[in-house]
């Protein structure tokens, strides 16, 4: 195994990722920490990573230009954009240590694929059928009714996605969806949602945080509560387990994220995979010894990856851009952050975007406190304060 890529400070030792969200802004806080210098590659002039990097390569990510350059600047590269083109990261790969691995990152990206790589490492997920061709749609077993037909790539906060109850409407939907290559999954009862993130070495070694209990509104993450008894600890323990299996399965470099759905049986599903750092992994940042990003700069430069420990109960509340919007109003305004902040254990995270739209990721609010109940009772004020 090769020797660590460590910052030193004669050589202003770059890291780079694709992509310039604002997981990939969180990245770069977390590398300059540790006192690396950081590169991103993405188009948008103000992106959140970008204007907080030291390079920013302003291209596409299929540039052939941007992409030598970012190899050029950086020691190691990794990504932090899921649609980022599995080409890219080759081409990166043929120079430079890329973690994690296009292969990974192209199962991840393809819902067929990844269902496929479930059910090889012989964890459960939802019955499903691949739809790419009529013959395939005609022959949709009535058993996934009532189901969700997803397109196979590209869908993120539930886009890509419609609910079908019956044979007319799932090939109406399909059509409605171009007829792109699309998974059907059934229609589960969900009690509730969790997720686990692992960061895994180059050298096997893997760590994992503890299980994240998460509140989607509408497709979207809206809260994320750990602590202990956030869910049975049998339920817990296997979603661990699985979620090693599936990084273990993938030969996986970096963080990764397993979702899951727990269903009114209590039984665990897994449902999706997201090769990087998480929206439901942001509690991290202030609820952990390390954070998620610390992991991903330490995987994918060989340092040691040592279990985190979660020192406080800890909540997420997502800040979506209609925080910005009185109802019916037109004009973003600014939300009452200094009520927020009078609040006990708070932890204001904003991502730098220039402007505040409807779903739009924004930020997260972090809250600490000794207990969860305390941080429920937080949590609740928070959101009224929000309105
Ligand atoms: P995305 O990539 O947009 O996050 P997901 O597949 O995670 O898409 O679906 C978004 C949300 O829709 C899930 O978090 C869950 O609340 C709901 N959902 C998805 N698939 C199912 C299913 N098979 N049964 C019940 N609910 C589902
Ligand atoms: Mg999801």
């Amino acid at each position: 195994s090769r020797a660590p890529l460590l910052p030193a400070v004669q050589a202003e030792t770059t890291l780079g990722v694709l992509g310039g969200g604002q997981l990939g802004r969180m990245f770069v806080h977390a590398a300059q920490q540790m006192g690396y210098f950081t590169a991103v590659l993405d188009p948008d002039p103000s992106s959140p990573a970008g204007r907080v990097s030291h390079h920013h390569i302003q291209t596409d990510y299929l540039d052939p230009q941007g992409l030598a350059e970012l190899a050029r600047l950086s020691c190691a590269v990794t990504t932090e954009f899921e649609n980022v083109p599995a080409q890219a990261l080759e081409q990166l790969a043929a120079t430079r240590p890329v973690a994690p691995a296009a292969s990974a990152v192209a199962i991840a990206q393809d819902r067929a694929r990844e269902k496929a790589h479930f059910v090889a490492c012989g964890v459960p997920c939802a019955p499903y059928a691949v739809i790419d061709t009529p013959a395939q749609l005609a022959a949709v077993d009535e058993s996934l009714l009532p189901g969700i037909l997803k397109t196979a790539r590209l869908g993120y906060d539930g886009k890509g996605q419609v609910r079908v109850k019956t044979r007319e409407e799932l090939n109406a939907a399909w059509a409605g969806l171009k007829q792109v290559p699309c998974v059907l999954e059934k229609m589960l009862p969900l009690a509730s949602e969790c997720s686990v993130i692992v960061a895994r070495g180059a050298d096997g070694a893997m760590v994992n945080f503890p299980v994240q209990r998460n509140l989607h509104r509408e497709g979207i993450l809206a809260v994320t509560e750990v602590f202990e008894g956030n869910l049975p600890a049998a339920l817990a323990e296997q979603a661990v387990a699985a979620a090693r299996s599936v990084a273990t399965g993938l030969d996986y470099v970096g963080v990764l994220c397993v979702e899951f759905f727990v269903l009114a049986d209590g039984s665990l599903v897994v449902n999706e995979i997201a090769p990087r750092p998480h929206n439901s992994g942001h509690y991290t940042i202030d609820g952990c010894d390390l954070s998620q990003f610390d992991l991903q700069v330490r995987a994918m430069v060989g340092l040691p990856l040592v279990q985190p420990r979660l020192h406080s109960p800890s909540i997420m509340l997502n800040l979506l851009g209609d925080l910005w919007f009185a109802p019916g109003a037109n004009e973003a305004v600014t939300p009452p952050w200094d009520r927020v902040l009078a609040l006990p254990g708070t932890h204001l995270h904003l991502y730098g975007k220039l402007d505040a739209k409807r779903a739009r990721k924004m930020g997260h609010l972090n809250i600490t406190a000794a207990t969860p109940e305390a941080a429920r009772a937080v949590a609740l004020q928070a959101a009224a304060v929000l309105g």
